[in-house]
C-alpha cells in the first residue's frame, strides 16, 4: 500500500465541525467591522521578500529566522506573508488609496506563515484578522482601533476574561532619548545579558525589555521607563488615548515593559492577553506606525493597526463561551425503493432552492440506516418517500421533536416546515 502523506508540521486541517465555529466568529468580525466602517482588503499571500525585510525589520525574529522564502521562475526572492501590515501598506501605496479618502480604514482576514516552533496556540500557518487605519495622526484613531477589537471581544462574550496592556514608545525623538537612557542603564551589566540581548544592545535595545531570558527579565525590572522619557507631544497623545479609553469604559493596564517584537511601532502600542490560554496567551497585538508608509516609499502618512490570531481567539471562545453552532438540518429525505431515484433528487432540488437545508442518503441504505443518519445530522424533520407515497404525490413528514407524522403533498412540504420555525 502506498505510504500515507502527513500534513506539514505546525499546520492545521480545519474540518467541517470546527469550520462552523470559524464561520460564526467570522460573522461577528464582519458585523463589527461594518459597524465601525472598515472596508475589507484582500492582498496576496506572497510578496517580494524585500517588503518584509524593510517593512517588518531585518532584526526582528520574523525576518531573521521565521519567513518562508523561495525563488520563482524569474529568480525573484518571494516570501509567504508572515503578517499583513506591510502588505496592506504596500497595497495602499501602490493603489493610491489616499486619493479615495484621506483616512483609509481597512480590515483583513487570512492565513500567515512563520517558521516558529509549533505548540498549542502557535502554528506555522495561522490565521489573523486585523485592521489598519491609515491617514490620521490623532489619538481618537488609536482609541477607535482599540475599541474596535474590544467590540469583537464583547460580541464574542469574552471581553471580561481578557486584559488590555498598553504603553507608548513615543515619537522618534522620545525613542532616541529613551534608547540612550536604557543603554546607559544596561551598559554596566552588558556581560550579564543574554547573547541575543547583547546583540540588541546596539541594534535595538528596546527589544531587551521583552527578552524571555531570566537574567534579562530581572535586570530590566529596574530599567528607566519609556513613559518617563516621552516628550510633551508624545505624552499628550498617550494621555488622550487613555482618557478616551476610560470614557468608553474599556479597562486597560499600563505595561512599562511592553515594546512588541516589530520594528515599525511609534506612540501607542498594545496587546490583549487571555488567562484562558497557556504560554501563548497573546490574542491581539498592535500599535501606531507613523513612519512605515514613508519608509515603504509612500507619502508621510501616519497609521495604526492591530492583528489577532483566530486560532487563539477560538481557543478562548471554546474555553469560556462556545459560539452557537449553526442551525441543524431542516429535513432529511428517506428514500425507499429504486423507482424513486429520479423523483428524490428533483424534490430535494426544489426544497433546497426554496431555502430549506436538506440532505438525503446517497448510499441507498436500509430505512434503519437512513433514520440513523437523519438522527446523526439532527434533522428537525424526516420525509419518507416510498412507492405508495409517490403514487399519491406525498411524503410522510415526521417531526422529530413531537414524533407527529402525517402525509404532506410534495408542494406543501416547504410551507409545513417553515410554519414550524
Ligand atoms: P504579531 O503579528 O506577532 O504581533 O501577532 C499578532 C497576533 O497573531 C498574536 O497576538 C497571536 O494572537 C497571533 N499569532 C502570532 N503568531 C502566531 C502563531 N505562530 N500561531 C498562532 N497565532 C499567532
Amino acid at each position: 500500500m502506498p505510504q500515507k502523506i502527513q500534513r506539514v508540521k505546525g499546520v492545521n486541517d480545519i474540518l467541517p465541525a470546527e469550520a462552523k465555529q470559524w464561520q460564526a466568529l467570522e460573522a461577528v468580525v464582519k458585523k463589527v467591522m461594518d459597524r465601525y466602517a472598515y472596508g475589507e482588503i484582500r492582498p496576496p499571500l506572497f510578496e517580494k521578500t524585500e517588503l518584509f525585510a524593510r517593512g517588518v525589520g531585518e532584526d526582528t525574529d520574523i525576518v531573521s529566522k521565521e519567513m518562508y522564502t523561495f525563488s520563482d521562475m524569474s529568480k525573484s526572492s518571494l516570501t509567504l506573508r508572515p503578517e499583513l501590515t506591510a502588505g496592506v501598506v504596500r497595497s495602499y501605496i501602490q493603489n493610491n488609496l489616499q486619493q479615495i479618502s484621506p483616512v483609509q480604514k481597512l480590515w483583513y482576514e487570512g492565513p500567515m506563515f512563520r517558521q516558529e516552533r509549533p505548540q498549542k496556540g502557535r502554528y506555522r500557518q495561522f490565521w489573523q484578522v486585523g485592521a489598519e487605519a491609515i491617514g490620521s495622526p490623532n489619538p481618537e484613531q488609536d482609541a477607535e482601533m482599540i475599541a474596535l477589537f474590544y467590540a469583537i471581544l464583547e460580541e464574542l462574550g469574552i471581553a471580561e476574561s481578557v486584559t488590555l496592556k498598553i504603553n507608548s514608545v513615543g515619537d522618534s525623538e522620545s525613542r532616541a532619548q529613551y534608547r540612550s537612557a536604557l543603554q546607559d542603564f544596561l551598559r554596566p551589566h552588558l556581560s550579564d545579558l543574554s547573547e541575543t540581548s547583547q546583540h540588541r544592545f546596539e541594534t535595538n535595545p528596546l527589544r531587551i525589555l521583552d527578552s524571555k531570558a531570566p537574567n534579562d527579565k530581572a535586570l530590566v525590572q529596574n530599567a528607566p521607563k519609556i513613559r518617563e522619557c516621552l516628550n510633551a507631544t508624545s505624552a499628550a497623545h498617550y494621555e488622550q488615548v487613555l482618557e478616551m479609553l476610560e470614557a468608553m469604559d474599556i479597562p486597560y493596564v499600563q505595561d512599562d515593559l511592553l515594546v512588541r517584537g516589530l520594528d515599525y511601532y511609534t506612540h501607542t502600542i498594545f496587546e490583549f492577553t487571555s488567562d484562558a490560554l497557556g504560554a501563548q496567551d497573546a490574542i491581539c497585538g498592535g500599535g501606531r506606525y507613523n513612519d512605515l508608509v514613508k519608509e515603504l516609499g509612500g507619502q508621510d502618512v501616519p497609521a495604526i493597526g492591530w492583528a489577532s490570531g483566530i486560532e487563539r481567539l477560538l481557543l478562548v471562545v471554546d474555553a469560556l463561551k462556545p459560539l452557537p453552532a449553526e442551525s441543524d438540518l431542516d429535513l432529511f429525505l428517506i428514500v425507499l425503493g429504486d423507482d424513486l431515484r429520479t423523483k428524490a433528487p428533483q424534490l430535494l432540488h426544489e426544497w433546497r432552492n426554496a431555502g430549506l437545508k436538506c440532505d438525503t442518503d446517497s448510499l441507498r441504505r436500509s430505512m434503519k440506516a437512513q433514520m440513523r443518519e437523519a438522527n446523526r445530522q439532527k434533522a428537525r424533520f424526516v420525509a419518507i418517500l416510498g412507492e405508495e407515497e409517490l403514487a399519491q404525490g406525498v411524503v410522510q413528514l415526521k417531526n422529530f421533536e413531537t414524533s407527529e407524522q402525517q402525509p404532506v403533498a410534495f408542494e406543501a412540504v416547504v410551507a409545513a416546515i417553515l410554519d414550524n420555525n
